[in-house]
């Protein structure tokens, strides 16, 4: 593909490795059940209602970006940081300057070279008008939500979250968005992509009353494994083709697994309305339960 971001530095920000893979050996596997709201509205209130409109390159998103390695970081979660440049340009119609952006990515210390991994990913830039609580403090929201449900919980495979930057667009065309996760999937060895089992991608999972599941194509085995874990955690859910709009497209249109959950239309959508009241905890609960459940 054209244009792609170049390699990004990657720096160790995080400390203690409290559920190291040995450590887990003896804990329970996670459930549904064990998802909470409570870690994804205090995601949405500080995100939209404390930091506001972040731009992947502007100073509000790396305080956005610290508040977000510091929440993993008090889970047990261990830290990579992610720099990489991105481009300026009209971002929904508002001028915003080239910089660096930055991805967070938390693991457990489980990841092994050649062994099958899990990987769930939510964006946390916004357009510049917006604050941003559904689009997208939800998808952060439950992202925390879910390293709380698992930290001292098994997965069937090893999980790496990650709060993706500048994931909104920059221009009209399908390199001027998602930098973050193509950043992302660049950095990736053929090792680990061999080995990647499957990407989500958490972007707008706090509006309606079903969690949407999204694939780019018709057919999709993983879209598939996600239905299947919204019906073991009894979540209502609709299935919807032709999604390319999200970062889990930077993993398809590179050959590699990926889904989206996410995308009920909103009257806030891309404007100074998508405020913190827009946010339902109990969707949030949904989109949640339907990722543990998949873990
Ligand atoms: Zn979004």
């Amino acid at each position: 593909m054209a244009d792609r971001p170049r390699l990004g530095r990657r720096e160790l920000v995080g400390g203690a490795a409290a559920a190291a893979a040995g450590t887990l050996a003896g804990c329970r596997r996670v459930r549904p059940d064990d998802a909470r709201t409570a870690p994804a509205m205090a995601a949405v209130r500080h995100l939209a209602g404390v930091i506001g409109p972040r731009p992947g390159t502007a100073p509000s998103y790396f305080r956005a970006a610290d508040w977000v390695t510091a929440r993993f970081g008090r889970l047990g979660w261990q830290v990579d940081r992610q720099r990489f440049p991105v481009p300026g340009g009209l971002s929904w119609g508002e001028p915003v300057d080239a910089g660096d952006s930055l991805n967070v990515i938390a693991h457990r210390g489980d990841v092994r070279a050649g062994a099958p991994w899990l990987a769930v990913g939510a964006h946390l830039d916004t357009v510049p008008q917006s604050p941003g609580a559904e689009d997208n403090a939800s998808g952060i929201g439950v992202l925390l939500a879910v390293a709380q449900a698992v930290t001292w919980r098994r997965t069937r495979l090893p999980v790496v979250l990650i709060a993706f930057g500048a994931e909104e667009p920059r221009g009209p065309t399908d390199d001027d968005h998602h930098y973050g996760s193509r950043a992302y999937v660049d950095q990736l060895t053929p090792e680990q992509r061999r080995s990647l089992r499957g990407m989500v991608s958490l972007d707008r999972v706090g509006v309606g009353d079903a969690v949407v599941i999204g694939s780019a194509e018709d057919a999709d085995p993983l879209r598939d494994e996600l239905v299947a874990a919204a019906e073991r955690a009894g979540a209502p859910y609709v299935v919807e083709s032709g999604q390319r709009s999200s970062d889990h497209w930077s993993f398809v249109r590179d050959g590699l697994p990926g889904v989206r959950l996410g995308s009920t239309p909103y009257a806030g959508y891309h404007s100074p309305g998508d405020v913190v009241p827009v946010v339902d905890p109990r969707q949030l609960e949904r989109a949640a339960r339907v990722v543990v459940s998949w873990l």
